[in-house]
């Protein structure tokens, strides 16, 4: 079988692999009909997180189950199915406050940007349709997998309400969908911060109503002109860096939400500083699989369609040429084929 291997920065390979089985009676194998690249794949791919040993990617999956232990009992072969990231029982204690992504048995899911993926913990991981979904609607579904479930989580994290005023910081895929989420909540304004024209267009058609172009210190001034001087509601951090971070705080006014999903690369935040700016912070990995039940039947209600962060769709083995569309941003995100 062959799959997507990062051997070192910016050096990513489609090689033979061993073909997965099932190792756990708890295990499924999928058969994947799309898979994709994530803006969090592109940190070891930049080497800003070290890769000491060839090491196969991607964490977004769709398709349909071939196989499965003998302990699976909801989820059966020929069922068209979507996973998150993070496998879980969906059974522990942590699970059933909702936070799948964090569950005592948690595993992270890396090997997707091939054929066939194991997924552990079928029964608890993979929420299955009941019908086989017309293929247009695969790159929406194979959104809700990650990039939508951890930009609503975003959304959710921040309190967004109908009413709400809410700050988006960055326009990658992630920050594009929980525009797209925030609106789905109702909220009244959204305030998309992004400098790139194609990536403001579909920030508009996801529901922005106000584009800031500016960053930092100048971008929290546009944020408190826009909101009466306070601030806003929810912000949702869908980077990850220090200036982000730092951005999103002080766009919040006094009592209002911080949510961050952007994987914190270098993130330290001062005392005094969260002190002051008396807001609540939530965020972390996002648990997708609370949501997928809701996602997937908006999906197939028609009523998002999230897969249009989808603008590069490639075979497969081409997987190299799409992460060096998105390292280059020539690409939002990139969607493979098997
Ligand atoms: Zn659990």
């Amino acid at each position: 079988m062959l799959g997507a291997v990062l051997h070192g920065p910016r050096d990513i390979r489609f090689e033979d692999r061993p073909e997965p089985k099932i190792t756990r009676p708890t295990d499924a194998i999928v058969s994947l009909s799309a898979t994709c690249i994530c803006g969090s794949d592109l940190w070891p791919y930049r080497g800003i997180q070290p890769v000491t040993q060839p090491t196969p990617m991607g964490h977004e999956y769709c398709g349909i189950v071939e196989e499965v232990g003998r302990e699976v009992t909801n989820i059966k072969p020929g069922q068209f199915v979507v996973g998150s990231f993070a496998s879980s029982d969906n059974t522990c204690v942590i699970c059933r406050h909702g936070y799948q992504s964090s569950c005592v048995h948690r595993e992270f899911m890396s090997e997707a940007q091939s054929c066939l993926l194991r997924v552990p913990l079928a029964d608890g991981t993979l929420v299955a349709t009941n019908d086989l979904p017309p293929k247009e609607l695969i790159p929406s579904l194979l959104a809700t997998s990650d990039v939508l479930g951890t930009g609503w989580f975003a959304a959710d994290a921040a309190n967004v309400k109908p009413g709400s005023t809410v700050v988006v910081v960055g326009d990658g895929a992630v920050g594009l969908l929980a525009v797209l989420s925030a609106k789905q909540m109702g909220a009244e304004r959204i305030i998309a911060m992004s400098r790139h024209a194609s990536r403001q267009k579909l920030a508009r058609e996801f529901g922005a109503t106000d584009i800031v172009s500016e960053r930092g210190e100048e971008g929290v001034a546009r944020i408190k002109d826009l909101t009466k001087g306070v601030g806003a509601d929810s912000v949702l951090e869908c980077v990850g860096t220090p200036e982000s971070m730092m951005q999103a705080i002080r766009a919040t006014r006094p009592g209002g939400y911080v949510a961050y999903v952007g994987v914190p690369h270098g993130v330290e935040l001062d005392g005094e500083d969260l002190f002051f700016a008396h807001v609540h912070l939530h965020g972390g990995p996002a648990p997708v699989r609370r949501y997928l039940p809701e996602l997937i039947r908006l999906v197939l209600d028609g009523k998002i369609d999230p897969g249009k962060v989808f603008d590069l769709t490639l075979p497969l083995e081409q997987v190299a040429e799409g992460y060096r569309a998105m390292d280059e941003r020539r690409a939002i995100k990139t969607l493979l084929r098997p």
